[in-house]
């Protein structure tokens, strides 16, 4: 059979065929990153926000594995104000990039970084003594001011000063004319759970907590504590600005925001077939064989992606991929650059039965026609969320901005 070039694609059923034309010269798998939903996601989070309060962007872990700087970029285009990394490294990729909006680090970095958080004015959150004392050295030394967010551990157990200490922390610290405090956050465990007592009491300290520092004199710099959930479910504790995350990406974090702000998804994961045969019944199909051709008409196409480009392997033999608009079962199990599925002509009703070709384009996570396999669908089955799906796709795949 005739290997078809990029330009031989055949019309059948579905959509996807015509997003071959981001297919990558060098590997028959890529990403496509919507940049216009990331835009539409993060105006409908500006809707909810009252004028004036903040919009921070969590772009941790490269944006979800959504590509960080092109996300950022967008992001800021649809009236973000603020970005937020977990990693040093993270932080300085933005800074390389040309990108001069704040950036906050949600943690604290070793001790050994701040010439280098410094260097590319990241701000660090801070919660202990020793790590704000030695940023406010080197600081002062280098004739500047390091900015730093205060974190309050309210009740998740992570990071942060414990509410009660807060205001003798700042005492230790406060005397140090290289620091100034620009912002105090805590994060919420169970801010999607609606009516949660926890969720309450995490609110109930934070509030106590920036009251007995203003009370004792101290700035506080920006208040903030609302993730995804907490901006739509609890407008109430907005503050001066919302840390959003997942719901950029066009996900919702639990069922609950559902039915309150609409989003569309961001990451869509496709390939090319890059073979496709009817083997013998009683043919086995990858490592283990765990699939055996059960009977004849089975068609069994290979795409090239794999656990190494976060298709998770617990997914063998349980998930759908979606081709010519129609799902077809992966079957075998999931290798570290590529897989299998099964297409069983005599169901299909097309004559010749010949479905699936090399070339055809393979929806893993996207919309093909009428069917659609979400972020949410791979994490059910993977018994995960759908940050992690995202995440995983993010590690080697190329990303394609559409
Ligand atoms: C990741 C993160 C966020 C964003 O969370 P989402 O659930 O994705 O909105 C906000 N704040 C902190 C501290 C985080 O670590």
């Amino acid at each position: 059979m005739a290997f078809p070039g990029r330009n031989a694609v055949r019309k059948q059923g579905g959509m996807a065929q015509d997003m071959v034309k981001y297919c990558p010269d060098d590997r028959w798998a890529w990403v496509e990153i919507d940049l216009d939903a990331v835009r539409e996601n993060t105006r409908a989070f500006k809707s909810h926000l009252e004028p004036g309060v903040k919009m921070m962007c969590a772009v941790k872990a490269d944006a979800y594995g959504h590509g960080a700087v092109k996300c950022t970029k967008a992001m800021h285009s649809a009236g973000a104000d603020q970005f937020a990394v977990a990693t040093v490294a993270e932080g300085v990729e933005l800074r390389k990039a040309g990108i001069t909006w704040p950036i906050l680090m949600l943690g604290q970095p070793p001790i050994e970084a701040i010439n280098t958080i410094l260097e590319y004015d990241i701000m660090p959150s801070v919660y202990s003594t020793e790590f704000a004392l030695a940023y406010g050295e080197r600081a002062a030394a280098l004739d500047k001011i390091g900015r730093y967010h205060l974190a309050i551990d309210t009740g998740m157990t992570r990071i942060g000063v414990l509410p009660e200490d807060v205001v003798e922390f700042r005492h230790m610290i406060d005397f140090h004319r290289g620091i100034r405090c620009a912002g105090t956050f805590t994060h919420f465990a169970t801010a999607d759970v609606v009516g949660d007592w926890d969720f309450r009491q995490q609110a109930r300290r934070f509030t106590t907590a920036v009251q007995a520092l203003k009370e004792a004199g101290y700035e506080t710099g920006l208040v903030h504590c609302d993730n995804t959930p907490g901006t739509v479910l609890h407008p109430e504790l907005h503050n001066d600005m919302c840390r959003v995350g997942i719901g950029l990406y066009g996900l919702h974090p639990a069922d609950t925001t559902v039915k309150r702000i609409q989003l569309k998804p961001v990451m869509s994961v496709r390939a090319r077939v890059t073979r496709a045969i009817y083997p013998a019944v009683g043919e086995g199909v990858g490592y283990g064989l765990t699939y055996r051709i059960p009977t004849p008409n089975i068609q069994i196409a290979t795409v090239p992606i794999g656990y190494a480009d976060g298709l998770a392997r617990s997914l063998s033999n349980r998930m759908d991929v979606l081709v010519h608009g129609r799902r077809a079962r992966q079957v075998g199990r999931i290798c570290m650059d590529q897989f299998m599925f099964a297409v069983d002509t005599s169901k299909l009703g097309y004559r010749p039965a010949d479905p699936v070709q090399e070339g055809d384009v393979v929806t893993v996570i996207g919309t093909d026609g009428d069917e659609r396999i979400t972020a949410d669908e791979t994490a059910r089955l993977r018994d995960t969320i759908n940050y992690e799906v995202t995440c995983n796709f993010g590690m080697r795949l190329q990303k394609v901005y559409v």
